[in-house]
């Protein structure tokens, strides 16, 4: 069968937004998404972008093409097994004009090239043979993440029937169907000595902790001057939750864990007052990056310079990433009852 997803959309679009949608919630939003690349029959000229490792594309036909949500976990599998696993970045959306293959006489997707008999179709519905498929343009809107930073290559870890165990209904056959992120971060655990890898695609998801497992953020001194630098070039002498602030006072903070990753991810920091960044590593301030404000622990509500921060904008534009990452540490640090 070929799903109406699966065949022809146009390339002739423009990136018209970039969605980003930051609620937070409970459950760490997983997927499973079908890459089947070269595989796919009537593939071609699709019009979808199948490097798996950094994006995954899909359109306003699918089923659940409206929910996937940047820092949702994505995990790419071909049937037979796992292909790679990563954090979607950011997700552009546009707008095309897709044409859709379908029977003509019972008008139902569900249709069939037969290789070596004619005519060249059979309806998988009403088992008409026709030479020819019908065809309708629909618009539609298409959808693409980018998810190559966390990308980890997942071949011969988990195999397709592995997969759809994690699924939250095994049986289904969508092309992107939820999946059970608490599960699935297990059995790569299991599957995988790199247990890093695999808690840092968890610190960068929406929930970085689960079954009450603790994500720790902390500085580093490797890189940091570099690293600081860099932020003073781009930041200014701006701490990013109080303000303007002499460069001699900021430091470089890290906003996941670098003891973890090991590396210094592009947008992963922000410049912050020193004694800030300290109580932002213990978690007494966060970012509650649903509304971009700053969130201050009551203990230190007595402290008029902190408790005048509660509730008050970051001073600086956060980029996606940067959500992404807050968001991580907060719900890392406060973890909901
Ligand atoms: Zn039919």
């Amino acid at each position: 069968m070929i799903p109406e997803a699966d065949i022809g959309a146009s390339r002739d679009y423009e990136l018209v937004d970039v969605r980003a949608n930051f609620t937070t919630k409970n459950v760490a939003a997983a997927w499973l998404m079908l890459a089947l690349g070269a595989n796919r029959e009537h593939a071609g000229n699709d019009g979808y972008d199948d490097r798996a490792s950094l994006h995954y594309s899909w359109d306003s036909t699918v089923q659940n093409h409206a929910r996937v949500a940047v820092g949702d976990v994505i995990a790419l599998w071909d049937r037979k097994e796992l292909v790679g696993v990563s954090v979607i970045e950011a997700i552009n959306t546009a707008s095309a004009e897709k044409v859709l293959y379908s029977c003509p006489r019972c008008g139902k997707a569900d249709i069939k090239r037969r290789h070596r008999e004619k005519p060249a179709y059979r309806c998988g519905k009403c088992g008409h043979l026709f030479a020819a498929p019908r065809q309708k343009t629909k618009s539609v809107t298409t959808y693409r993440s980018s998810h190559g930073k966390r990308w980890m290559n997942g071949r011969g870890l988990l195999s397709g029937s592995e997969l759809r165990a994690l699924c939250e209904s095994p049986k289904s056959q969508l092309s992107m169907r939820p999946a059970r992120w608490e599960r699935l971060r297990q059995a790569l655990l299991d599957a995988t000595g790199q247990a890093s890898t695999v808690k840092d695609i968890a610190a960068a998801a929406r929930l970085a902790i689960a079954g009450g497992h603790k994500e720790s953020f902390v500085r580093t001194r490797v890189g940091q001057e570099a690293f600081r630098a860099r932020l003073l070039r781009e930041q200014g002498e701006v701490c990013a939750f109080t303000g303007p602030t002499p460069a001699d006072a900021l430091e470089a903070a890290h906003l996941y864990s670098y003891a973890e990753s090991g590396e210094h991810h592009e947008y992963g920091g922000l410049l912050l007052r020193r004694d800030i960044h300290r109580l932002f590593d213990l978690g007494h301030i966060a970012v509650d990056v649903a509304s971009g404000t700053l969130d201050v622990i009551p203990s230190l509500h007595g402290y008029p310079c902190y408790a005048q921060l509660h509730g008050q904008p970051v001073a600086v534009q956060l980029r996606p990433e940067h959500r992404v990452w807050l968001d991580a540490h907060w719900l890392g640090k406060r973890p909901r009852a």
